[in-house]
């Protein structure tokens, strides 16, 4: 057996010199150790071999004693270790790292170092063999190696270009930044990294190269070809092998500026449009105007620009903010609707005053977002005119119709009221024509007063329409005249009891102040109307020997003292839901269809007392009377 001495490397240096040890102890000292030795002859067969030897290649050190090493690894190992087995057999020192147990469910990576063991004269006669596993740092490595090549790939892979620079200088570069340039690699490597832009803008390019954060900038770069690109540049410090370097991101923008232009161009292609529209625009983010065109502004306030971040809701008048608010709700919720009808304010404000124009506008809201943000688009249009004139027609038709129901109102009464008269007249003439030789002087006489009386109350129609005709078109002058007020009254009723015969009794109170002396400024004409035509009504429609009561009296209303004339009966009474139509023209209630009548004499009380600058009141109850008051300014004769 060939006896192992271990390789001194120090015989220059006694102090260090090792003890010898004898070949049992150097068994023990071998066999606990981790790492593999062996000791091979010079025709490769095991001399010596550690257990961790024998563990590693699945055997017993006895197995592998005189061994040829390829029986141990196996023909695949060996012809991979053969050509270094020659090496260390000449006498070179050799490593080399190999895998094992390819087989196995989890493989090894050893590193294997070969040593010659040479004797004095030079000649080998043998060789050590000392083996690590090396699996974790292969491991580790192979991770590192991929990772590199994954950041590799992407350096090369991307269309954004890579550049690395170093004290200025350009140190490597992606081929993507290279294609962006136009230019070959050598073209730019270890040149100034500044050298990169064009010579105007490399003070510029100094300036953003060495900071430290992250920076983006713009810049044109010049191409191979004298062109010029467009990019953006993303910079920042990074460690490149521990020395501090920069890397720049470079991003070619050419399209995206392109791109830009045109979205600027159509921008303001399309702000134009809303800018000389005639429709107001307004966008609102957060119940505050944000944008409101020319015509907007035109129309809100003298000031442009005073509408941006003014309250939305202080555009609307006050009375129509709670609409406004609710159709926004329901326009948030869905509403396909959206147009909106309301008054806004201008200028505007929290509240209205006297100096506040206010305006009708039609409104369409849509939502949009805005720089992510919900707002609401507003398209306004000024239509006070279009409503002043739909008022305008509004009222015309109105009027149109109540003149039609007014002509029907005529025809029918006029139809009802004339008949009877007409029938009179023609019965009674007839009478006279055919019979005239029979009948005796009285009955001639009746005949002709039928036919006068007939005659009257067609008259007395008539002056009635005339009156009424000229109080309703104004044609009526108002006179007031000092008017001796009880004289004046006692006469009608005077007159009244003649032609009514008694068959009603009609008192007339007066009230202090009001007495024999009260002389006030009234048209005597005017109140005989209102006056005789309210006693006629009275006794017209109240049964026979009922009291027709007038009272007198002096109030105070709200402009100031006034006089109050009411005449009261115990008759028939107007049914309730009748009286707000009963001062309207020839309007007569459905329970006087059996008493003759035009529908003219309250409408004519209704326009005297106007014309006087007063008013007519009436309370009534269905068969128990009427009250009809008369209201009119207290004007002393002087
Ligand atoms: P008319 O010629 O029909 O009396 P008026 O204009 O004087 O016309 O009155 C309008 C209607 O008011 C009458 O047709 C009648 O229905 C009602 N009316 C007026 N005065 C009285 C009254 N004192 N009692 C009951 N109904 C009355």
């Amino acid at each position: 057996m060939t006896t192992l001495i271990p390789v001194s490397q120090n015989q220059h240096n006694p102090s260090l010199e090792l003890k010898p040890v004898s070949l049992e102890q150097l068994h023990v000292l071998l066999d606990h150790l981790q790492g593999i030795v062996g000791y091979f002859d010079t025709v490769n067969r095991c001399v010596y071999a550690n257990h961790a030897y024998a563990r590693a290649y699945h055997t017993t050190v006895q197995d592998m004693l005189g061994k040829h090493i390829r029986d141990i690894i196996g023909e695949e190992g060996w012809r991979f270790v053969e050509p270094y087995s020659q090496r260390v057999l000449a006498g070179e020192s050799v490593r080399y790292v190999r895998e094992i147990d390819r087989d196995m469910p989890e493989s090894h990576w050893i590193e294997v170092h070969l040593v010659p063991n040479a004797v004095e004269d030079g000649r080998v006669v043998g060789n050590f063999v000392f083996i690590d596993d090396v699996t974790e740092q292969h491991r580790t490595q192979e991770v590192i190696r991929a990772s590199e090549e994954r950041t590799r790939l992407f350096i090369e892979a991307g269309t954004e270009g890579i550049v690395f620079y170093r004290d200025g200088v350009v140190i490597d570069c992606n081929d993507a930044f290279l294609r962006m340039l136009g230019k070959q690699r050598h073209d730019i490597m270890h040149m100034p990294a500044s050298h990169l832009f064009l010579k105007s803008d490399r003070a510029f390019a100094e300036k953003y190269m060495h900071v430290e954060r992250d920076t983006v900038y713009p810049a044109q770069l010049p191409r191979a070809d004298g062109s010029l690109i467009t990019v953006e540049i993303a910079g920042r410090r990074v460690s490149v092998n521990g020395t501090d370097s920069f890397v720049a991101v470079v991003r070619d923008t050419s399209q995206l500026v392109t791109m830009n232009e045109a979205l600027l161009r159509s921008q303001s292609r399309y702000r134009s449009l809303v800018d000389n529209s005639d429709q107001c625009a307004f966008f609102t983010q957060d119940r505050k105007v944000i944008y409101a065109n020319p015509a907007a502004v035109k129309l809100f306030g003298p000031h442009p620009h005073a509408l941006v971040g003014v309250e939305s809701l202080h555009l609307i008048h006050p009375d129509d903010r709670a609409y406004a608010l609710r159709r926004r709700k329901e326009m948030i919720a869905g509403d396909p609707n959206t147009e909106v009808q309301l008054r806004a304010i201008s200028p505007p404000a929290e509240q209205i005053n006297e100096h506040t124009r206010i305006v009708w506008v039609r409104l369409h809201g849509s939502i949009i977002e805005w720089e992510a943000r919900p707002g609401v688009l507003i398209f306004l249009t000024d239509i006070t005119a279009l409503r002043e004139s739909e008022d305008t027609m509004r009222k015309a038709l109105a009027q149109e119709k109540e003149l039609g129901d007014l002509k029907t109102r005529f025809v029918s009464m006029a139809s009802h009221e004339f008949r009877t008269p007409l029938a009179t007249i023609q019965t009674s003439s007839e009478l006279l024509q055919h019979y005239s030789d029979r009948l005796s002087v009285a009955e001639k006489a009746d005949a002709l007063n039928d036919i006068q009386r007939a005659v009257q109350r067609m008259q007395a129609m008539m002056d009635r329409f005339l009156a009424f005709g000229r109080l309703d078109s104004g044609s009526t002058v108002f006179t007031p005249t000092p008017t001796p007020l009880l004289a004046c009254l006692q006469g009608l009723v005077r007159e009244i009891q003649v032609s009514q015969a008694g068959r009603h009794s009609v008192t007339v109170t007066a009230h202090a102040p009001v007495d024999e002396n009260t002389h006030l400024m009234l048209d005597q004409t005017l109140l005989g109307q209102m006056v005789m035509n309210l006693i006629t009504n009275a006794c017209k429609y109240s049964p026979r020997d009922t009291r027709v009561k007038i009272e007198v009296l002096r109030s105070i209303g709200e402009l100031g003292p006034c006089l109050v004339i009411t005449v009261q009966d115990e008759g028939m009474g107007i049914p309730p839901a009748e009286l707000p139509r009963l001062f309207d023209s020839f309007y007569r209630a459905s329970n006087a269809n059996t008493t003759p009548g035009t529908g003219l004499g309250l409408a004519i009380v209704d326009r005297a007392v106007r014309a006087h600058g007063g008013h007519v009141s009436v309370q009534s109850e269905l068969a128990k009377g009427s009250r009809f008051s008369l209201n009119l300014p207290w004007v002393e004769a002087s």
